[in-house]
């Protein structure tokens, strides 16, 4: 896609860093005519010739609307870092009706746990099942201290079973992992730890109450929850929660251990209602002229997910909203100001590599190369090649995931000088960054081979 919008981009603009901040109305009609957005630092006024498509995301990094629409003390991020619901914000303005709100997608461990870090750093996402965290002398304890999920429970997204439902999971502000000494050992023999940190983030005491003290939840309940849960073990039987017996073994005397935990999310679903057309729909359920949207702002789930929905109302919604709105529309045809066009001068299509890689400068035996393949776009890399060896390998731009891509970005460079190719093994888990940084490469060789033959 990325690369097909490039091969247009005389045909289409994109601007980067350039945020949309009201919708522009017709002061008669209330009719959508444009969009005020920030580019190079002025706010300039663009004029939609047939429509206005709000695709911005939903609104995973604005604590006050997780606290107002959703309800909960706070989520941690395991996607985006940069979608703050600025959408939903300018269609309430043109008087949008908003739905879904409440409802958010999570995933990861257990019910769909993440752990504690800087507010922020991006709460770490952990895809395959860790059961040393939900089976043995172990738990997960709520702010005060006692128990209120099933441990044992694989999330559905981030839902929890719930009266015979999965609903969205009750969130704490610092639930914790609670362990004992034997399961400590499990943990750390069970080889490498699907997240590094894990160790280093986890508090030690010799009692359950020190414990207690040390995560701010009551003594007396930590105390009380552990003897529950030990007896529940070594009945069976878990009374409080219906987690199977099997998965778990009495505290042993201690030390007890805590890690920090946080209610993983990986998107939320809420925005402005859309119809079946793509049509962004006012408090009485009537299309707001020229409004249309497309993908999770405003997303069609409500409460109940199905995988692969948000992709799905991407693409489906995308092409409905896109025709929809390209659609002419006399009346704003008739209204187009003329004589606005030329104000300003905003650019082309800003991912157009070639005004990019002028960007960076080059010296004797550098050559600069680029791929467009990278999870998050673009990677542009510097080589120093002279005498047929690539003699240095340096990433000058990517946008990769940082625990997962930017282990290729890390490690690769180093392989590739050391091997004198860019056909070096990818890494592990991260084969689509380590197969943008080869051809970023191959194309920064291949501008040096050219060089030297000429
Ligand atoms: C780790 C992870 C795994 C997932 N896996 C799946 C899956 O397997 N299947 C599935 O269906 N879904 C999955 N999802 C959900 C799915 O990826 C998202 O719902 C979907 O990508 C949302 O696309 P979007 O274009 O609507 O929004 P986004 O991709 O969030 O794009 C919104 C864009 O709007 C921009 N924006 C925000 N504010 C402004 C503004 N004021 N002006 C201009 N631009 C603005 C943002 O910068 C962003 O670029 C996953 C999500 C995550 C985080």
């Amino acid at each position: 896609m990325r690369g097909q919008v490039i091969q247009r981009e005389k045909q289409i603009d994109v601007w980067l860093g350039s945020p949309a901040r009201h919708l522009i109305t017709d002061s008669e009609t209330s009719a959508v005519m444009g969009v005020q957005i920030e580019r190079n630092g002025q706010l300039v006024n663009i004029q939609a010739r047939n429509g206005v498509v709000m695709s911005m995301g939903g609104f995973e990094n604005n604590t006050e609307y997780i606290q107002n629409f959703i309800g909960v003390p706070k989520l941690k991020v395991i996607g985006t870092l940069y979608n703050k619901g600025d959408g939903i914000r300018m269609a309430q303005e043109v008087g949008a009706s908003l739905w879904h709100m409440k409802s958010f997608e999570g995933f990861s461990f257990n019910t769909g746990f993440t752990f504690e870090n800087p507010e922020e750093d991006r709460g770490k996402f952990i895809l395959s099942p860790w059961p040393d965290l939900s089976h043995g002398s172990i738990f997960v304890a709520a702010d005060d201290g006692s128990r209120y999920v099933r441990e044992d429970e694989s999330g559905r997204h981030g839902h929890a079973f719930e009266g015979g439902s999965w609903k969205n999971p009750t969130v704490f502000s610092h639930p914790h992992l609670i362990f004992d000494e034997t399961q400590y050992h499990q943990i750390e023999e069970n080889g490498e730890l699907p997240y590094s940190e894990f160790f280093n983030i986890t508090v030690k005491a010799n009692t359950i109450e020190e414990l207690a003290e040390k995560i701010k939840a009551n003594p007396i309940t930590l105390k009380q929850t552990m003897q529950h849960f030990n007896r529940f073990s070594n009945d069976g039987v878990d009374l409080a929660l219906g987690r199977s017996g099997d998965s778990m073994r009495a505290f042993d005397d201690g030390p007890y251990y805590a890690t920090p935990l946080a209610t993983a999310m990986l998107n939320t679903q809420g925005g402005a209602k859309r119809d079946e057309q793509a049509r962004v729909l006012d408090a009485q359920n009537n299309p707001i002229p020229h409004l249309y949207s497309a993908g999770e702002f405003g997303g069609i789930n409500a409460n109940q997910y199905n995988g692969g929905g948000n992709l799905a109302e991407c693409l489906i919604f995308g092409k409905i909203a896109g025709e929809n709105a390209a659609a002419v529309k006399q009346d704003l045809e008739a209204k187009l100001d003329q004589s606005a066009k030329e104000n300003v001068n905003l650019g082309g299509n800003d991912l157009a590599s070639a005004s990019v890689l002028s960007h960076y400068s080059t010296g004797k035996d550098q050559y600069l190369g680029v791929s467009e393949a990278g999870i998050g776009g673009r990677v542009i890399v510097r080589i120093t090649y002279s005498d047929d060896q690539l003699k240095k390998v340096e990433v000058l731009e990517e946008h990769e995931s940082e625990d997962v891509g930017q282990k290729a970005m890390d490690q690769l460079p180093k392989t590739m000088v050391e091997l004198n190719t860019y056909e070096v093994d990818s890494v592990t888990g991260a084969s689509t960054s380590s197969r943008a940084l080869k051809s970023a490469v191959k194309d920064a060789e291949q501008k040096a081979k050219h060089a030297t033959e000429n």
